[in-house]
């Protein structure tokens, strides 16, 4: 802590160090020996300098002129001539503004070093002689003095003065202080001492006496005990010398001026040791903490930082290295470095590197053996480091970035092995930075060339053009490009013309994506491309085929239109001259138009009946044409299966008078409801009756069955037989057009092969189903499944 001389406000402190310079200039001239022309002992010499030196410069001219009041107050009232008494003021003055200029500009409001001390010393003495010079020649001229011995005691007089006195107001900062008691002791000591030289009778050996418990008080208590004693000692030597004890007692000009310049000696001895002192242990105060931050901070760094011995030596490590190693400090320290942490094959190069001095400070990346086993990728520093006693240590500091390193080589593997993906990385101005072995196979361009020229020189300018536009840019630029990956959206793909330095133009799809560092500003785009040429050439191709099959298909169904309309029309129109044909003949046949010979009859027989099966024929093509066209259906109403196998078994009856058949139904007490239209149902059935009974052999049997089963929401319809049969291997063809089994053809048994499908067109109307199960000579069963209503 520093305590100001401020007490008091200033101008008090000043008011009272004038007063106080006054009265000692009249004591000092007081007590001097009349025999002398000037005074022995000057304390206001270095009172007037303490003075400026304890207040800002601005009061100076003030200060200055009361100085020169009070100096040439103590010698007018001490009665000496005013104009001498002004010429003495003036030389006091002179040196007293030297004296604080010169120090505040050397040396500064404070004594720090020895050296200070040293310009303390010459300052202060080269002013005492320009006093000096002055107070010698005004004696000389005014008060009767002699130049010579005025000069010498006056100039000690006033270097004595000033080197006691100011001192006491330039303490330094640094404050060496031993336990009060000792400082007690140590007083005691110098004042006993003091008192023991300058109490008797003078023996100047004996003046040295004091000195040693100066410089221990200097060594031991510094600066503020050491300028105090100094100040008393100065009080004692002079009033000792006054009434003749001490050494110097002599009364003559020169033995004052002996204990005067001994003063000197006397702050030689002791100020500076303070001062060295003071300093030394600032500097290790400083060192101290110097110390304690730089290990506060290897310890605290997450760096690990280990220093060894010029031979390799660990010398210590900190924490961070554990953490990185796993090696304690304990087994790391005191071996050679490379013992733990580097791999048996390099102990060799790296006791070597050890050798070169002149190759520190070096960096680099190198392998650490953890104490697991295991090793970490580091990149290193090391620095020399030359102590004071020329030793040299090493310090060597790591950085673990195996994490890097392993991630970095995945990504150079991936790229490297990606040979089928071409991967181009840009700028953010769009210029070529990166091109993988897949761009430069696929992509027909070298690294060399690519490297460094805009992407867009490589792509269709149109298409690029044409993105610009859809995106509202103008000149077609690279932010057409990169618009989407800009957005920060997930990466875009589209596809592009590439056109390589070959002229043989590709087509790419290529994502695009934004690269951003770790703050997220961008440091470029990577475009990914795969060759899509063949793909989408593919593509249009097998688009042209289906467009080309889609207009066959039309041109198919138009034409299917029109042999249906031919059929119904030629059937329309055959149907009318038959049936006209059919009653003409009927005509002969009843014998209408007279009797007809057996073989007249014969014939109008067989003309009637190929005219039947020709009518038949146009009403079943009638049918079919009529379903296959799609007319739209009557509105279909509830129909119970069993009214429609009744129906259908009575139109069968005529064709059974002249046959032997068991025809019978087997239906269930309630009624089978589906929804349809009865008449095309009641058709349907009765073709499968009518079929039947045509390949059904006299004994045989007709059993029609219907049924339901309410839970799964069906109907069935069948009719069995126990006739022909059709061959296993034509059994899937029945319900094509004009389909006859071999079988039918070999017997001649007539029919068009047009029933069953008007009968599975019927069925299909229904969304129903039919199936046929037949063995050939054991008969035939057709069924039909329809959803109950
Ligand atoms: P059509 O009876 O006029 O020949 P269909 O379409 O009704 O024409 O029948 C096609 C063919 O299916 C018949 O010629 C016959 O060979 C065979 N077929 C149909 N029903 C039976 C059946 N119940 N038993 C044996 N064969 C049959």
């Amino acid at each position: 802590m520093e305590r100001r001389v401020r007490p008091l406000p200033a101008a008090y402190g000043a008011a009272a160090l004038l007063a106080a310079t006054f009265a000692a200039g009249v004591i000092g001239i007081e007590i001097t020996d009349h025999t002398q022309a000037t005074a022995s002992w000057w304390p206001p010499a270095g009172l007037g300098a303490l003075t400026l030196m304890l207040y800002p410069r601005r009061w100076w001219p003030y200060l200055v002129v009361a100085l020169t009041a009070a100096y040439l107050g103590a010698n007018v009232v001490q009665g000496r001539p005013v104009d001498a008494a002004a010429w003495l003021a003036l030389a006091d003055i002179a040196e007293t503004i030297l004296v604080a200029s010169l120090v505040r500009y050397r040396i500064g409001r404070r004594l720090t070093s020895v050296a200070d001390f040293g310009w303390l010393l010459g300052i202060s003495f080269g002013a005492a002689a320009v006093a000096g010079l002055g107070v010698a020649a005004t004696s000389a001229r005014l008060l009767g003095g002699d130049f010579g011995p005025t000069l010498g005691a006056t100039t000690s007089a006033h270097w004595a003065s000033v080197m006691v006195i100011l001192p006491l107001g330039m303490a330094p900062r640094h404050r060496t202080r031993g336990p009060a008691w000792l400082i007690a002791v140590q007083a005691l000591v110098l004042l006993g001492a003091s008192l023991v030289v300058f109490g008797s009778e003078g023996v100047l050996a004996r003046a040295f006496l004091p000195l040693p418990f100066l410089i221990w008080a200097g060594v031991s208590f510094g600066y503020r005990v050491v300028v105090i004693e100094q100040v008393v000692m100065a009080a004692l030597v002079t009033a000792a010398t006054l009434v003749d004890k001490g050494p110097f007692a002599a009364h003559t000009e020169a033995s004052n001026q002996l204990a005067q310049l001994y003063l000197v000696s006397v702050v030689i001895a002791g100020l500076p040791l303070a001062l060295a002192v003071g300093e030394l242990q600032l500097a290790a105060a400083a060192a101290r903490n110097e110390k304690r931050r730089t290990e506060a901070i290897i310890e605290s760094s997450t760096t690990p930082i280990m220093v060894a011995a010029a031979d390799g030596t660990m010398l210590s490590t900190n924490p961070a290295t554990t953490a990185l190693t796993g090696f304690t400090a304990t087994e790391l320290i005191g071996r050679p470095f490379w013992e733990k942490l580097v791999a048996p094959e390099d102990w060799g190069y790296i006791r070597r590197r050890f050798s070169e001095y002149d190759k520190f400070p070096e960096h680099g990346e190198g392998i650490m053996r953890t104490a697991s086993g295991g090793e970490r990728i580091v990149t290193f520093a090391s620095g020399a480091l030359v102590n004071p006693d020329d030793s040299t240590n090493y310090v060597i500091t790591a950085n673990d970035i195996t994490a890097e390193r392993t991630s970095s080589r995945f990504l150079q593997h991936l790229f490297r092995s990606a040979t089928t993906v071409a991967i181009l990385g840009t700028d953010p101005s769009g210029s070529i930075t990166l091109v993988n072995a897949g761009a430069e196979g696929m992509l027909r361009i070298t690294q060399d060339e690519a490297t460094g020229r805009s992407l867009l020189e490589f792509l269709d300018p149109g298409e690029v053009e044409e993105r610009g536009r859809e995106l509202g840019v103008m000149t077609p630029s690279f932010s057409a490009l990169v618009a989407d990956a800009d957005l920060g959206s997930a990466p875009q793909t589209r596809d592009w013309t590439w056109r390589p330095p070959d002229g043989v133009e590709l087509r790419i799809s290529m994502t695009t994506s934004l690269v951003a560092d770790a703050r997220n500003r961008p440091i470029g785009y990577l475009f990914v491309a795969r060759d899509v040429t063949e793909t989408r050439r593919n593509q249009e191709l097998l688009h042209q085929a289906l467009e080309r099959e889609r207009a066959a298909v039309g041109h198919l169904r138009a034409l299917d239109h029109a042999k249906d309309d031919f059929v119904s029309t030629v059937s329309h129109e055959l149907r009318t001259p038959l049936t006209s044909i059919i009653g003409s003949i009927e005509l002969f046949s009843d014998g209408l138009l007279g009797d007809l010979s057996p073989d007249q009859a014969h014939l109008v027989e067989v003309i009637e009946r190929n005219a039947e099966r020709l009518l038949a024929l146009a009403n079943d093509l009638l049918l079919l044409a009529a379903y296959e066209n799609a007319t739209p259906q009557a509105p279909f109403v509830q129909v119970d299966l069993r009214d429609v196998v009744q129906a259908s078994t009575s139109s069968i009856m005529p064709l059974l008078t002249s046959r032997d058949l068991d025809v019978r139904a087997v239906v269930p007490e309630v009624a089978v409801r589906v929804l349809g239209d009865a008449g095309y149902l009641e058709r349907a059935v009765t073709n499968l009756l009518t079929n039947a009974v045509k390949f059904t052999p006299d004994g045989g049997a007709i059993t029609t069955t219907v049924g339901f089963d309410a839970e799964s929401g069906i109907a069935t319809l069948s009719v069995a037989d126990t006739g022909i049969g059709i061959p296993d291997q034509e059994l899937a063809e029945v319900f094509q057009r004009f389909f006859r089994s071999s079988n039918v053809r070999a017997d001649a048994i007539q029919g068009t092969g047009l029933g069953l499908s008007i009968v599975s067109s019927i069925v299909e109307s229904h969304r129903g189903t039919i199936d046929v199960a037949s063995e050939q000579g054991e008969g035939t069963i057709f069924t039909i499944v329809l959803p109950l209503a």
